[in-house]
C-alpha cells in the first residue's frame, strides 16, 4: 500500500475508558481514539498484503484461537504452552491484563509476543476500523470486551476469506449462547471445551485448566479478617522513598532463620541515612506483612529501641523457629515492610504434607498447605482435590496472590515432577528452582542447523573459502584439552617468520555465529540458556549437538571455520609487533590432550594417535615438529604469565575451590588440582587471546562492548583470612592483588599443605564475583580485572558453551567489517541493550553454578544415605576446622571435598566432651567461643578446638521429606582420623563417589522400570530431558572439574574444554 494513502484511511472516534487509580478510585477517562482500515493481520494466509514482518502465524493449522480479555487474564498460562499455537492476543485482551493484572504479567505476555519460538501475534483490533466496536451506554466493560473480542474473531475469518476456521473462547456462557451460531467459521467456546476438542493430548494444559479453576473458586471464598496491614498506596511510597522515610530494597530472606530472619539489602543509601549500612533488619512475620524472598520491597525504620541483633550461633535444622536465648550481635537496623514496588515471584517446587495431616485439613475445604523447597519461601496455600495422588511428589506451584487477609499465599499447582527422593527428580527440582529452562531443542531450531551426514557431508563453501584466510597448509593447528573431549572450542598453532627474527602466536576458535545468525531460533534459545550446564552427571548443552560435537567443534584432520587472532611477536623479547584479527578456514593435525602434551614435553616416548600408521622416519620428523611447537608455546606462555604476575595476578591455581559460596560465604567443594605445566600454557594463551579481543571491540565500540571484570575485593571481606592467617604466625597483605599474592605464597606450614589451601579458599571467598558488562555503562578504570591482573578483559574462547562469547565473536566481526569499509547485516546492540544482556548472562552463570553445588551435594547425601555412619569407615574422615562460631565450628573435610558445621552444643543444652583417648561424647556442660579457638567445659574437663587443627569427623544424612537432604557432621574425635597421615587425593573420593551414585540409581531405576511399566511416559519424559550424548563419566568429570577451575575467582585460565 503507498503510504500516502494511510492519512485517509484513519477516522477519528471516542473511546471511554473506566480506569483505576492507585488508591483505588474510579475514574472515567475520554480519549481520542483513530481507528484505520489497514492494520497487520500477522497470518502467513493473508491475501490482502497486509505489512505483516517476521512473525506470523503459520497457514497449515486447524484454526486459529482468539481467546477472550476473561480468558487471557485468568487462563495466560495455559496460552504460555508452547504446544498450543495459532493465538490471537487481542489488543483487547492484552490493555485487560495490563489493567487487572499489572506489569509483571503484561510483561510475561509482552515477551511471549515476541518470542518467535511461540505461535502467537497480536491483533490491534482497536485500530482495526471494521473490527473495533464502541462501548454502548449501560453495557459493563466485561461484556464490550468479549463483544470486541467476538467481533475481532469474525473480522480474521473474513480477512482470510474462511481459509482457517476462527475458535474464540471465553469463560462468559451467555456469550458462548448468544454467538456460537452467529457466523459459520467462527466457533465460541469454553476453555475446558476447547480444550478438550483440540489439545485433549496436552496434559500439562489440562492440569493447569484444573488448578487455575480451583485456585478462582477459592478466591471467591476468601475471608475478610486481617493478618497483615495493607500495603501504602504507590505515591506514597514513592514521595516516602524520594523523602528518605522509607527504604527501597530487595528482600533475602535468611535461610537458616527463615521464620524470624530476613534483610533487605539497599544498592547503596542515600546520604541521609549515613548511619546504615547496605541492609535493613525485618525481623518476623508481621514486619515482613507479606514480602517473599526475592521482591523489590520498601521499608520503614522502626524506632532504635526495637532494632534487634543478628543470631550468631550456628542454627541446627534449618528453617526452624528458636526463641530468644540465642546470642545475638549488636542491634542493627531494623524496619518493617511497608509496601511491595515489584514482586518477583518465579514457579516454587513443593511437597505436600504427610497423609494425615491432609486429611484434616481437607474434611474442611480442598485447601493444602504445601511445603516449598526453598525455606526461605512461605508456605503456599493451594486447592486441590489430588492431595492424595501428590502424596510423596515434588510438585512445580504458582503464587497466584497473597491479600492481608490471609496467613499464607494462593497459588496453584502447574505440573508435577515426580516422586520426591528419586534421583531424577531431585535434579529436576534443582533446575527448577534456579530458573534453568532445558527442554530438548525443537524441531524448528533443529530445522536451521546444517546437515552433516555420511550422505550429505558437510563442505566448505566456495564463497567462504574466498573471503577466508586460508590456514590449512601455512600452519600447523593442534588443540589441547581433556582427554576424550567433544567440542574444541579453541586451537593453537606457532610458528617462525622472518628467518627466525618473528614469532607468530595463533588463537583459532571454533565460528559458532557463522552456523548462528543472530536473532534465529537457535541463537535465541542459546541466549535464553546463556551457558551449557554442568551438573554432577551430566550436560545440557547450550547449542545442539551437530555444531557442539560436530560442525564448531575443531577437530582433528576436518575442515572447520574459525575465529583467529595472530600475533607477530619479536622472537627474542617477545614483545607485540603486530595484531591480526579475522575469520579463517583451519585443519587442526592433533587433537591432543593434557597428559599426552605434557608427556611430550618431558621428553617422554608415548604414542601419538594421528602419526600411528607412519613410518618410524615420518614419524620422528612430525614428533620433533610437533614438541618443537610445544615447546615454544609453553615458552611464550611463561613469558606472558610472568608479565602478569610483575601486574599483581593471583597466583591461585593451587586453590582447589570452587568459588561457588552460599548466602553466608560458607565454602562449598574443592576440586582436585590439575599440576600439569601444559595446563597453564594452554590457559595463558586463551587468556592472552581474550584480552586482545576485548582491547580491539572496546576501541571499536567504546559504549557497548561486552567486557567483563573483576572488581577489586572489599577489605573487610578479608577479616577472616587476616585474622586466621595471624592465628598461625602469618601476615597476610591485602593492599594490592600483588601484595596478597606474594603474601598468600609466604604462608605455608611445612607440617600441614592444607593450611595454604584453607587460606587460599578464604581469599577466594573475600573475592567480588567476575561480570559482565557493557562498556557504555560504567567508566574506564572499572574495566580492570583484579585476578588476572589485566586492564580490559572478555570472553571470546569458547563459543560453544558461552553465549557472552559468541556476543563477542559479533561485535569483533563487526569491527572488522567497520576497518574494511564494510557494513555489517544487523544493526549492533546498544549499550542499553548490552548491558541488559550482561545482566541476563550474569544471572545465569550464577544459576548454572549454584545448580551444580546443588547437584553435587545431592550426590553427597545419595552416597552416603544407605551407610551406617556407626560402622562404616567411609563415614569417618579427617577434616579441618576453618572457622569457629559460638556453639561449634565449620570444618572442611578434604577426602571428600565438602564442608559443614559441627556443633559442640545441642539443643538439650549438652556439650561435645572428648576422653583421654580422643573419643567423645556428649555431656552437660558449658561452651566458650575465643576468637581463634573455642572450648567446652564438663565434668570430664575440657576440650578445645583451635583453627586449623585436624579432626576426626563422622558424616551422616539428615534427611528432609519436603528439602533437600543435608549432611551432617558430628565430632568423633578431636585427634586427626588415624589412617589418613597421606591425606587421598580429593578427586579420588569425588570420582568415586559420582560413578557409585550413578551406578546405584541405574540400578534402581531398571528395577523400577522392570516392576512398574506402568508409568513408562513419564520415565521417556524424564529422559529426554537429559541432552548429553553417551554420558562418558570420564568426559563429564573433567567438564565439571575444568568449569569448577574455571570458577575459582574466575581466573577464566581452562576456558579450553
Ligand atoms: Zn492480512
Amino acid at each position: 500500500m503507498a503510504p500516502c494513502g494511510v492519512d485517509k484511511m484513519i477516522t477519528k472516534t471516542e473511546k471511554t475508558l473506566h480506569l483505576k487509580t492507585n488508591r483505588g478510585r474510579k475514574v472515567r477517562v475520554v480519549r481520542e481514539h483513530y481507528v484505520r482500515e489497514r492494520v497487520p493481520c500477522y497470518s502467513s494466509l493473508c491475501l490482502d498484503g497486509c505489512d505483516n514482518g517476521d512473525k506470523v502465524l503459520p497457514g497449515d493449522l486447524t484454526h486459529y484461537v482468539v481467546p477472550d480479555a476473561g480468558v487471557v487474564v485468568d487462563y495466560q498460562e495455559i496460552l504460555e504452552l508452547r504446544e498450543v499455537q495459532g493465538i490471537i492476543f487481542t489488543q483487547t485482551a492484552c490493555q485487560a491484563v495490563q489493567h487487572s493484572k499489572g506489569r509483571r504479567q503484561y510483561n510475561r505476555l509482552r515477551n511471549l509476543l515476541k518470542d518467535p519460538r511461540h505461535d502467537c501475534v497480536l491483533f490491534a483490533n482497536e485500530f482495526q476500523e471494521f473490527s473495533y466496536r464502541p462501548r454502548e451506554k449501560g453495557e459493563s466493560q466485561e461484556k464490550w470486551q468479549t463483544r470486541c473480542v467476538y467481533s475481532a474473531a469474525v473480522w480474521y475469518y473474513n480477512h482470510l476469506a474462511g481459509m482457517m476456521d476462527v475458535v474464540m473462547i471465553t469463560e462468559d456462557r451467555e456469550a458462548v449462547a448468544r454467538y456460537c451460531s452467529l457466523n459459520s467459521g467462527v466457533y465460541v467456546i469454553s476453555v475446558r471445551d476447547y480444550l478438550q476438542n483440540f489439545w485433549s493430548g496436552v496434559q500439562a494444559a489440562h492440569e493447569l485448566y484444573g488448578s487455575i479453576c480451583q485456585s478462582l473458586l477459592e478466591k471467591e471464598s476468601e475471608g475478610a479478617e486481617r493478618e497483615f496491614t495493607d500495603y501504602l498506596p504507590a505515591q506514597v511510597l514513592e514521595a516516602g522513598i524520594k523523602s528518605g522515610r522509607y527504604i527501597q530494597g530487595t528482600l533475602n530472606v535468611s535461610k537458616h532463620r527463615a521464620l524470624t530472619e530476613a534483610w533487605v539489602t539497599t544498592g547503596g543509601l542515600s546520604d541521609k541515612n549515613t548511619e546504615l549500612s547496605s541492609e535493613v533488619l525485618v525481623y518476623g512475620n508481621k514486619n515482613r506483612n507479606r514480602a517473599v524472598h526475592g521482591d523489590a520491597v520498601a521499608v520503614e525504620l522502626l524506632p532504635k529501641s526495637e532494632w534487634r541483633g543478628k543470631v550468631t550461633a550456628l542454627t541446627e535444622g534449618q528453617g526452624e523457629d528458636k526463641n530468644g536465648e540465642d546470642i545475638q550481635s549488636q542491634p542493627v537496623p531494623t524496619g518493617r515492610i511497608v509496601g511491595i514496588l515489584q514482586r518477583n515471584w518465579r514457579d516454587y517446587v513443593v511437597t505436600f504434607p504427610p497423609r494425615d495431616s491432609t486429611q484434616s485439613q481437607s474434611r474442611n475445604s480442598q485447601r493444602i498447605l504445601t511445603v516449598p523447597w526453598d525455606y526461605r519461601i512461605p508456605k503456599i496455600r493451594i486447592s486441590t482435590q489430588q492431595a492424595d495422588a501428590l502424596q510423596d511428589h515434588r510438585v512445580v506451584v504458582r503464587i497466584d496472590s497473597w491479600e492481608s487477609t490471609s496467613l499464607y499465599p494462593n497459588g496453584h499447582s502447574v505440573r508435577v515432577l515426580g516422586r520426591a527422593g528419586e534421583l531424577e527428580t531431585e535434579i529436576q527440582t534443582i533446575l527448577l528452582e534456579n530458573c534453568i529452562h532445558v527442554a530438548p531443542f525443537s524441531d524448528a531450531q533443529l530445522r536451521e542447523m546444517p546437515v552433516n551426514s555420511p550422505e550429505k557431508p558437510w563442505r566448505v563453501d566456495a564463497a567462504q573459502a574466498a573471503e577466508r584466510r586460508d590456514l590449512r597448509e601455512s600452519h600447523l593447528v593442534f588443540s589441547i584439552d581433556p582427554a576424550g573431549c567433544e567440542d574444541v572450542d579453541d586451537t593453537l598453532s606457532v610458528r617462525l617468520l622472518a628467518g627466525g627474527k618473528l614469532l607468530e602466536l595463533g588463537v583459532h576458535i571454533a565460528d559458532v555465529t557463522h552456523f548462528v545468525p543472530e536473532g534465529s531460533l537457535t541463537d535465541l534459545e542459546a541466549r535464553a540458556r546463556a551457558t551449557t550446564y554442568y551438573l554432577a552427571d551430566r550436560r545440557y548443552d547450550m547449542l545442539p549437538a551437530v555444531l557442539s560435537a560436530d560442525l564448531c567443534s575443531l577437530l582433528g584432520g576436518v575442515d572447520r571455520y574459525a575465529m583467529s587472532v595472530l600475533w607477530e611477536l619479536d622472537a627474542q623479547t617477545l614483545a607485540v609487533d603486530k595484531v591480526w584479527y579475522g575469520r579463517t578456514i583451519i585443519r587442526s593435525s592433533y587433537q591432543l590432550h593434557y597428559e599426552l602434551a605434557q608427556a611430550l614435553l618431558n621428553g617422554e616416548e608415548v604414542q601419538v594417535p594421528e602419526l600411528a600408521h607412519l613410518s618410524s622416519h615420518e614419524k620422528d620428523a612430525k614428533l620433533a615438529q610437533l614438541t618443537r611447537a610445544l615447546e615454544t608455546l609453553t615458552h611464550v606462555a611463561r613469558h606472558l604469565r610472568a608479565q602478569r604476575d610483575r601486574g599483581g595476578a593471583l597466583e591461585l591455581e593451587g586453590v582447589e575451590v570452587r568459588a561457588q559460596l552460599d548466602h553466608d560465604k560458607n565454602i562449598t567443594a574443592l576440586v582436585p588440582r590439575q599440576p600439569l605445566e601444559i595446563h597453564e600454557t594452554v590457559a595463558e594463551c586463551m587468556i592472552y587471546a581474550n584480552h586482545w579481543v576485548a582491547r580491539k571491540i572496546q576501541e571499536r565500540f567504546p559504549h557497548q562492548a561486552l567486557l567483563r571484570h573483576h572488581p577489586p575485593p572489599r577489605q573487610e571481606f578479608f577479616s577472616q583470612l587476616v585474622d586466621s592467617a595471624k592465628s598461625k604466625g602469618f601476615t597476610i597483605d591485602t593492599r594490592s592483588n600483588k601484595a596478597l599474592a606474594d603474601s598468600l605464597d609466604q604462608a605455608v606450614d611445612p607440617q600441614d599443605p592444607l593450611l595454604n589451601r584453607l587460606l587460599r579458599m578464604m581469599a577466594t571467598q573475600a573475592m567480588s564475583q567476575a561480570l559482565y558488562f557493557s562498556t557504555g555503562a560504567t567508566s574506564q578504570d572499572h574495566y580492570y580485572h583484579y585476578g588476572l591482573a589485566l586492564d580490559r578483559y572478555t570472553h571470546f574462547t569458547s563459543p560453544i558453551r558461552r553465549y557472552a562469547d559468541m556476543t563477542v565473536h559479533r561485535l569483533l566481526t563487526a569491527a572488522i567489517d567497520t576497518e574494511k569499509g564494510r557494513r555489517y547485516a544487523k544493526a549492533l546492540a546498544t549499550n542499553k541493550e548490552v548491558e541488559e544482556l550482561a545482566h541476563h548472562i550474569n544471572q545465569k552463570n550464577r544459576a548454572a553454578q549454584q545448580a551444580q553445588k546443588l547437584s553435587t551435594e545431592l550426590f553427597q547425601c545419595v552416597y552416603f544415605k544407605d551407610k551406617d555412619p556407626h560402622t562404616d569407615q567411609c563415614c569417618v574422615a579427617d577434616a579441618v576446622v576453618y572457622a569457629i562460631r559460638d556453639n561449634g565450628v565449620l570444618a572442611f573435610v578434604p577426602q571428600y571435598g565438602l564442608k559443614g558445621p559441627v556443633y559442640l552444643k545441642n539443643r538439650e543444652g549438652q556439650v561435645v566432651s572428648a576422653g583421654q583417648d580422643g573419643g567423645c561424647e556428649w555431656q552437660s556442660g558449658s561452651v566458650r567461643r575465643y576468637s581463634d579457638h573455642i572450648t567446652t567445659s564438663s565434668a570430664t574437663g575440657t576440650t578445645t578446638l583451635a583453627l586449623f587443627d585436624h579432626i576426626t569427623v563422622g558424616i551422616s544424612v539428615q534427611s528432609s521429606r519436603c528439602h533437600a537432604d543435608s549432611l551432617h557432621l558430628e565430632l568423633v574425635d578431636n585427634m586427626p582420623h588415624r589412617g589418613t597421615e597421606v591425606p587421598q587425593p580429593p578427586s579420588h573420593g569425588r570420582n568415586q563417589l559420582v560413578q557409585e551414585v550413578v551406578r546405584l540409581a541405574e540400578e534402581a531405576s531398571q528395577q523400577a522400570q522392570e516392576k512398574a511399566a506402568q508409568r513408562p511416559k513419564m520415565s521417556k519424559q524424564e529422559r529426554e530431558f537429559c541432552q548429553s550424548k553417551s554420558p562418558n563419566l570420564y568426559l563429564l568429570l573433567e567438564e565439571i572439574r575444568d568449569l569448577a577451575l574455571m570458577d575459582l575467582m574466575d581466573l577464566d585460565s581452562t576456558n579450553s574444554a
